[in-house]
């Protein structure tokens, strides 16, 4: 008992390990393809792009991967993130279910992503890296890079989606306060921002040309490295603290969740929080519905395809086998842009196969109002990404009042939405709608798939 009590008060504080899920499944994810041989990619494929250390994390199938004491140590600063019980939201719904929310909005970018922010920072400047390129769509992934760039003293330069760019000037001041260089794309500094510029001067840009323009950057020189912030298996397994601690809170509370909910752009806070649970179930464990909750105008877990695809537009990545809408699909300019990807992470995708996970798709305007309902009852406003697990989370909550049901419900409330209050000023101004995706231009980034024999 005493063990227990202490395992749990020092996993609490923060967690030693990251979980690597790897290790527990019953059937390996299809490989990481070369997109030119069509063979499994190596470790020196990945050599231009990744320090070592986290190429061999992306490999790894060792369940318990140790958290180095200095990324702890930034941990520290606001890990563990507190797990909160919604009790007024409970009640306001009238649900006989215990609701709890993990809440990482209080990490100093906002949002979930300095947890593997951080963690890449760390393993490039031990490689003796100088500098990181990215690319960032909304801005929150480019704000994590810049404050963990900052901590452990690399250069960090943002290939910022130039619509975004022009729209959201506070994410891009923050990463700029932060030291960050932070270049709207297409751009003029790499060959690709040239050519895209060269066809269209005035070209709004995509995720697509900006990870193109970073890699690009990337494997120009030797002192520069690439740093992305979702799909990969390296980001998810940095992401499982939230989870790890969500176990051990709960634990201290007594409880333990019959239902976890999170929302899908491209995986990561939702591998972070119900990884270590469907590990435990794996192991023979409790068993746990797990409910990914992705926008219905970008729906890759519920209308794509299981195949292999590229990350990005440009078609330079690897070939991961992940449900996708397909690599040419661009959805449509709704608010949550940190879920605006055509693809999902690898790891999830296989869990969707082997039937451990749910998915369901929520449209914008009944996202934005479960966000309300929230910031109503709790006093937290949730990103427009976050509001999609909210909307999950109250709809279980609904269909426990209905079936007369005390369930546990946790979710991941991956980031606040303090920078995206204009999507806010547009919905209590009755201007959002639901914009759905072109059902033509989807077949056709369907059809458009790269050609890979099973
Ligand atoms: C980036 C982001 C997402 C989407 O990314 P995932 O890898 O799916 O977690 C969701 N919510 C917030 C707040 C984000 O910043």
């Amino acid at each position: 008992m005493q063990d227990t009590i202490k395992y749990v008060l020092d996993e609490t504080r923060i967690p030693k390990f990251w979980y690597n899920i790897a290790a527990d499944l019953p059937v390996p994810p299809p490989p990481v393809l070369h997109p030119g041989t069509l063979q499994p990619v190596t470790a020196a494929d990945l050599a231009a792009l990744f320090p070592a250390e986290l190429i061999a994390q992306e490999a790894s199938t060792e369940r318990e991967i140790e958290i180095p004491e200095p990324i702890r140590d930034v941990y520290r600063q606001w890990r563990p993130s507190p797990l909160y019980r919604a009790r007024r939201l409970e009640q306001m719904l009238g649900t006989p279910a215990r609701i709890y929310y993990k809440y990482e909005g209080v990490s100093p970018a906002g949002s979930h992503k300095p947890n593997t922010a951080v963690a890449q920072a760390f393993y490039n400047k031990q490689a003796g890296i100088k500098r990181l390129a990215t690319e960032t769509g909304a801005g929150q992934w480019g704000s994590s890079l810049a404050f963990a760039g900052a901590v452990f003293g690399l250069e960090v330069r943002v290939f910022m989606v130039r619509v975004s760019y022009e729209q959201k000037p506070y994410r891009r001041a923050l990463m700029e306060a932060y030291g960050a260089r932070c270049v709207a794309s297409p751009s003029d500094e790499t060959a690709s921002g040239r050519a895209v510029l060269a066809s269209n001067a005035r070209h709004p840009g995509s995720l697509g040309i900006a990870i193109s323009e970073a890699v690009e950057l990337a494997v120009q020189r030797e002192d520069t490295k690439y740093a992305l912030g979702s799909v990969l298996n390296h980001v998810l397994l940095h992401q499982t603290v939230v989870g790890k601690e969500a176990l051990a809170q709960l634990m201290m509370a007594d409880d333990y969740p019959d239902v976890i909910v999170a929302c899908t752009g491209g995986g990561s806070n939702f591998a972070g929080i119900a990884f270590p649970f469907i590990g435990a179930q794996l192991r023979g464990g409790r068993k746990v519905r797990v409910v990914a909750v992705e926008p219905a105008a970008c729906p890759s877990l519920t209308r794509g395809k299981y195949a292999y695809d590229f990350g990005d537009t440009g078609r330079l990545t690897p070939l991961t086998k992940m449900h996708t809408l397909g690599s040419s699909f661009t959805p449509p300019g709704f608010h949550a842009g940190g879920l605006r990807y055509h693809g999902m992470a690898p790891l999830v995708s296989h869990l969707k196969e082997l039937g451990l996970i749910e998915a369901i798709a929520c449209s914008q305007l009944e996202c934005f109002e479960a966000g309300l309902r929230f910031a109503r009852a709790e006093g937290i406003v949730p990103a427009p990404e976050a509001n999609h697990a909210v909307r999950g989370a109250i709809k279980e909550a609904l269909r426990c009042k209905i079936e007369g049901k005390a369930e546990t419900i946790l979710f991941n409330l991956c980031g606040h939405g303090h920078f995206d209050m204009q999507a806010y000023i547009d919905h209590l101004g009755g201007k959002l709608t639901d914009q759905s995706y072109d059902e033509a231009e989807l077949a056709m980034a369907l059809a458009g798939l790269p050609a890979v024999s099973a």
